[in-house]
């Protein structure tokens, strides 16, 4: 077992942007980067929107670049993934797997996770036709007609990048207008090889791990009218869950599982527990905000282990 000021937990932007205050305010923290270290943007193309990148960079690039100037400031990154906390007892411990570390301090930044539609033959399929990552699978599609199902920024963004390989794109979505901002769906409704189907869902996908996905059969939710749609691949990009499992009885979460924090702060029910990034965000959702909360979680951690210290309550156990 060993002791921490500051433990994170995610190494998203999130994650990495508390890493690095962290870090620099000498608070040498660990940070357990989980199975996807660098977060969700190691799963997508261009990211056009973060600041000081004009020209745009690749998601996998931005993520190294950040983890890069975390470590330059001594944070000690692992590869390791939390399987349990108790922020009922102090210090704080965290779980990962066989081992157990204690911390003074804890951030979490364990972002979310792809959802998919639920269906059992979307589940049986997955891997053979039925993806939620383009960036990862969209170079098996080559010259194949493939369907995108939802309506956000990832639908549009997953449209858009599968057109470089596939013949045609068909998004489908259950509703008749899109969620996504507006320049992600004028880049959609103006690319020749994307169509849309409206107010439409997947009932049930056709095929098997042999064939691969043959078709969908899809219901117009206006009429109720049941058809088949041919297509070889289905990319299903209808949002996020948050990654909270394991702090379900630890802090408080909002009806959907997102980590509740004071409005305009990063702080949990648990003083000396901070959440930034995705796990406590379903409004932004975005890189450049999660680093921001993870600026404000490292900021907030490090005052209040000076609290800690001015009470003489010491952080590091003698
Ligand atoms: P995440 O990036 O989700 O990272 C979560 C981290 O937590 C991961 O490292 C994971 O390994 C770790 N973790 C999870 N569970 C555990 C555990 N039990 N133990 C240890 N670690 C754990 N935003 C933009 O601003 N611009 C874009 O162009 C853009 N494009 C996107 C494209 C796609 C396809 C997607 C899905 C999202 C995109 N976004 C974009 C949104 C952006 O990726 C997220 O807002 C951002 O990554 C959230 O950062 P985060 O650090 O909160 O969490
Ligand atoms: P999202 O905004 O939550 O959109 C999810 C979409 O899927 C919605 O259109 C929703 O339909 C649909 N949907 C949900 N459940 C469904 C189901 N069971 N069956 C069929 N359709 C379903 O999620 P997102 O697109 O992943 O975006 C998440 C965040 O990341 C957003 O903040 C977004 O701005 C950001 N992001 C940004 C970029 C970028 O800026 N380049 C790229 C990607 C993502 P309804 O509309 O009917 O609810």
């Amino acid at each position: 077992m060993s002791h921490h000021k500051v433990i994170i937990i995610g190494s998203g932007p999130a994650g990495l942007t508390a890493g690095l205050y962290a870090a620099r305010a000498n608070l040498k923290p660990l940070l357990l980067e989980g199975l996807q270290p660098g977060g969700q943007l190691m799963t997508t193309t261009e990211v056009e929107n973060f600041p000081g990148f004009p020209e745009g960079i690749q998601g996998p690039d931005l993520m190294e670049k950040m983890r890069e100037q975390v470590k330059r400031f001594g944070a000690d990154a692992r590869f390791e993934v939390v399987t349990g906390v108790d922020f009922v007892n102090k210090p704080f411990k965290v779980v990962a797997e066989d081992k157990t570390y204690t911390a003074a301090s804890v951030i979490i930044s364990t972002g979310a996770t792809a959802k998919y539609i639920g269906l059992e033959s979307e589940l049986a399929l997955l891997g053979h036709g039925v993806s939620a990552c383009a960036t990862c699978d969209g170079f098996f599609f080559r010259d194949r007609d493939i369907a995108v199902v939802g309506g956000g920024d990832t639908a549009m963004e997953e449209a858009n990048f599968l057109t470089r390989f596939a013949k045609s794109v068909t998004i489908i979505h259950r509703k008749n207008t899109f969620r996504a901002s507006k320049i992600m769906q004028e880049r959609v409704l103006k690319n020749p090889k994307i169509k849309v189907i409206w107010d439409t869902v997947v009932e049930k996908v056709m095929g098997t791990k042999e064939t691969g996905v043959t078709g969908l059969q899809l219901k117009n939710l206006t009429t109720g009218e049941v058809t088949e749609f041919p297509t070889q691949g289905l990319f299903v990009a209808i949002g996020h869950k948050p990654n909270t499992e394991i702090f379900k009885d630890q802090v408080e979460l909002d009806a959907a599982g997102y980590i509740k924090v004071v409005p305009g702060t990063v702080d949990t029910n648990i003083p000396g527990v901070f959440a930034c990034g995705d796990v406590q965000d379903h409004r932004y959702r975005q890189a450049i905000t999660a680093a921001g909360t993870g600026c404000m979680a490292a900021m907030d951690a490090e005052k209040y282990l000076e609290a800690l210290d001015a009470k003489q309550e010491p952080c590091i156990p003698v």
